[in-house]
């Protein structure tokens, strides 16, 4: 059976996180930092370490924003936004508690909006995260001034070729 790190370093498909000598030039660098449970070197420590429930119940892997400014800084080349990615999508396979619920909430609603229309509709994945996510009225505010000033168009093109985009998502879900 393989360790929690041989899953996530084969699932990453790229520079082994044991690479990391810790430095912390990622963790400096990270603007999420400041809000996570565990700073992006520590949950590479952790891996390492097979905490593989505080990892994949942790908010930090929710928290990521896959901004790639850890990658820039790393001088080993360690890709920790693959790495928090790899980490949602085991969390999600595996049924864990998400503790970002409005995250992931947020994430469902893009993928639906790209799955049915091949690129974002921002009203329908609007409504789609405020279904989800429960939080119908907190900024009814804000989309109604960015509707009034043309800022969300109700209407947007579907992607052309839409058979190919279904083709992806096909792919990917049985990876
Ligand atoms: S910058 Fe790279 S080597 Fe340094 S702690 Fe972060 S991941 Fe590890
Ligand atoms: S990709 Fe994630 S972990 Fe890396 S700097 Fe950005 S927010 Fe922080």
């Amino acid at each position: 059976m393989k360790t929690f790190l041989e899953e996530v370093n084969e699932r990453i498909g790229g520079v082994p996180i044991q690479r990391c000598y810790h430095c912390r030039k990622c963790t400096a660098g990270c603007p999420l930092a400041f809000a996570m449970e565990y700073n992006p070197n520590r949950v590479i420590k952790m891996i390492q370490m097979g905490m593989k429930d505080e990892v994949l119940n942790s908010s930090t892997i929710w928290l990521c924003a896959s901004c790639e400014t850890c990658i820039t800084r790393c001088p080993n080349e360690v890709d920790i936004a693959r790495m928090m990615d790899v980490l949602r999508e085991m969390a999600i396979r595996e049924g864990r508690t998400v503790k970002e619920k409005n995250i992931l909430a947020f994430h469902q609603a893009f993928l639906n909006s790209i799955r049915s229309r091949g690129r974002i509709n921002e009203p329908f994945m609007m409504v789609d995260y405020k279904l989800k996510s429960g939080d119908l009225f907190s900024d009814m505010g804000l989309g109604i001034n960015m509707f009034m000033k043309g800022k969300l168009a109700l209407i947007s093109p579907k992607t052309r070729d839409l058979g190919a985009v279904k083709t992806i998502f096909e792919k990917t879900r049985n990876l």
